[in-house]
């Protein structure tokens, strides 16, 4: 039986940054948790700050199977060497999830458009502005696209058309703030604000906006689900899409 529905999209909580998007049969976890069952598994880290590392370490080595070979997880070559370290971000990550998965993890270093192939999708790396780089990637096939954008300053110009042109079915975006009072705080931490997420649903007509990583000062969520309502944008634990509607499965609690 075939579903109606082409892919569908599942948060942690609305807090956290994991992402992970079915497609086709395949599980494209982004900043995400690994589990013992890794085959038809794309796993995919946006960037080296630690709440986005940490949501990928987690899952415990003990339960990875041995019999699989390592978990790859692509992440951005990072080559940046910080507070006087020799060693650059992106070995230091990769020896630090090697130890502690106990050699079960492996960060697979991957540059700006380097495109990966899983059957007939696409996962290209697309970095956007943000504290450090970070790479937002486009999922794409011959029936939709999808652009999961990591953290990103939603102030920046050269962000915006980026994503503007590219212009996926379904974006599914960082947005940190929502209230007025916090615009110079989105923009000084270089995250993403409500206000700039309206800006580029002007520019993306076609698009499905799905939020998520909104900051933790936001424990009574019944405020800003119901801005997003008003606003068309969507805020769920689980969603699934086709190329002319969506449907929520789980809402946040
Ligand atoms: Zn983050
Ligand atoms: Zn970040």
């Amino acid at each position: 039986m075939t579903s109606k529905y082409i892919g569908s999209v599942k948060f942690h909580a609305p807090y956290h940054p994991s992402t992970v998007l079915k497609l086709d049969k395949i599980e494209y976890r982004i900043d995400s948790s690994c589990g013992a069952k890794n085959e038809n598994k794309v796993y995919l880290l946006t960037h080296f700050h630690f709440d986005h590392v940490r949501s990928c370490m987690a899952g415990g080595a003990d339960f990875l199977s041995l019999s699989e070979d390592p978990i790859k997880i692509y992440a951005p070559y990072d080559t940046r060497k910080e507070y006087g370290e020799t060693e650059n971000v992106f070995d230091i990550h990769y020896k630090m999830i090697n130890f502690h998965s106990k050699g079960r993890r492996k960060l697979v270093p991957i540059r700006e458009n380097e495109i990966l192939q899983f059957n007939g999708t696409s996962v290209n790396p697309i970095l956007l502005k943000h504290t450090i780089p970070n790479f937002s990637y486009y999922i794409s096939n011959k029936e939709t696209s999808i652009l999961v954008t990591g953290d990103w300053e939603g102030s920046n110009y050269k962000n915006r058309e980026k994503i503007i042109s590219l212009s996926p079915r379904v974006l599914i975006t960082e947005c940190r703030y929502f209230l007025e009072e916090e615009i110079e705080i989105a923009e000084e931490r270089m995250h993403v604000h409500l206000e700039d997420v309206l800006e580029l649903k002007e520019e993306l007509e076609h698009s499905l906006i799905i939020l998520t990583h909104v900051s933790h000062r936001y424990r009574e969520l019944d405020d800003i689900l119901k801005l997003t309502k008003e606003k068309d944008l969507i805020l769920a634990k689980n969603i699934s899409f086709n190329n002319s509607g969506y449907r929520i499965r789980e809402r946040f609690k």
